[in-house]
């Protein structure tokens, strides 16, 4: 067993791809730095990728104490292989206490592939993270039995404690460029021929359009909006918007949208200045993936519709008649 003294300090992993950095390394370093700050240790950020000096710099503005910088061309394209070995590499140098790593696709593979080769535990797709007061130990929250109950989970014996957050849960904080850190700089070569995988084609996700995670607003639609056809409706008012589309999952099963859109527990968690919950009843898994929404605008007939609990704004009545209206007085804006 490791001697669990010897691991000290928070990290966060700033996952990037082609430079672009995911928003959700940077959300994570706001809920680490209340930890760090309650257990009084440092926040590092771990940025791996190529040309990423920069994001160790934001990470750094953004709340990490500071980061440790692994830029080289071998970590411009996400590899399994790589990125396990990298950050592994890292953990064994430098033995953080908790390790915390976006649930992107390719933070829920290299995660669980890092906490393997340490023999350690990780907590997948949590969506809350504390500290437990009496031993100090951090506590992994997330949903578990469809929804219906959030499980709190610790690693007390091993280190580093490990896990992967869902996008969207966390805000980031403020971007404070007076903040100043040291980045670290660590050259971990791979050797190309032991990369088992080749990437073959890339594919977006919203062709054109802007992920779900990352959007301001959202227009969401669901069974309520009554056909594929009818979703034009929640389109013209999205785009009027400059919001995205989003749906339930009850929309995705009838074969109204793609799977891609879908918001809630088992699709996409978002976290929009602004969203629209259009013809959606507010079931449990849905609102699962819209509580770090600031402003929730509910439009629904059912004046005892559970999404009314949660909305800011309800609008009684129906759809058909009242996102028309609603994309006009908008556009005439
Ligand atoms: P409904 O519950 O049928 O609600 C339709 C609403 O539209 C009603 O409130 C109705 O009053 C209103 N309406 C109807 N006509 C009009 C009109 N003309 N004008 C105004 N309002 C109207 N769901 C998700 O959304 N996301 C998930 O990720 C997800 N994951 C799940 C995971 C598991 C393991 C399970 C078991 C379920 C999951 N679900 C998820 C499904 C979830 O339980 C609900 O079934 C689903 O969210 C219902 O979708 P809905 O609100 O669009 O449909």
């Amino acid at each position: 067993m490791a001697n669990l003294s010897d691991y000290k300090n928070i990290w966060v992993f700033i996952e990037s791809e082609h430079g672009k950095v995911k928003n959700v390394g940077y959300e994570l370093l706001s809920v680490a730095r209340k930890l760090a700050d309650e257990k009084k240790c440092g926040l590092i950020a771990v940025v791996l990728g190529k040309n990423v000096e920069k994001a160790a710099k934001d990470a750094i503005c953004y709340g990490a104490d500071s980061a440790i910088l692994v830029d080289s061309d071998e970590y411009e394209e996400f590899s399994t292989d790589a990125y396990a070995a990298a950050l592994t590499e890292l953990v064994e140098k430098y033995k953080p206490e908790a390790f915390m790593i976006g649930a992107t696709h390719n933070g829920r593979d290299v995660g669980p592939r890092v906490a393997c080769r340490l023999q350690t535990g990780l907590t997948a797709d949590c969506t809350d993270i504390s500290i437990d007061e009496d031993t100090g130990v951090i506590v992994w929250t997330r949903p578990t039995f469809g929804g219906n109950l959030m499980a709190n989970i610790m690693c007390p014996d091993h280190r580093p404690q490990m896990g992967t957050v869902r996008p969207g849960v966390f805000k980031k904080n403020p971007y404070d460029e007076s903040r100043t850190g040291e980045i670290i700089k660590e050259e971990i070569h791979f050797a190309k021929d032991k990369i088992r995988t080749r990437l073959i084609d890339r594919v977006e996700e919203i062709a054109g359009g802007v992920a779900l995670d990352e959007a301001e607003i959202i227009v969401s639609g669901g069974r309520g909006v009554g056909s594929a056809e009818n979703f034009a409706i929640i389109e013209e008012l999205a785009k009027v918007l400059g919001g995205v589309v989003g749906c339930s999952r009850a929309v995705v099963d009838a074969g109204w949208m793609p799977q891609v859109h879908q918001v809630g527990q088992s699709g996409k968690t978002v976290a929009p200045k602004l969203y629209f919950a259009i013809g959606i009843s507010g079931a449990i898994q849905h609102l699962a993936g819209i509580s770090a929404s600031d402003t929730v605008i509910a439009i629904n007939k059912d004046p005892d519709a559970p999404i009314f609990s949660v909305a800011d704004y309800g609008i009684v009545g129906n759809l058909n008649e009242i996102v028309p209206e609603l994309t006009k007085a908008f556009a005439a804006r």
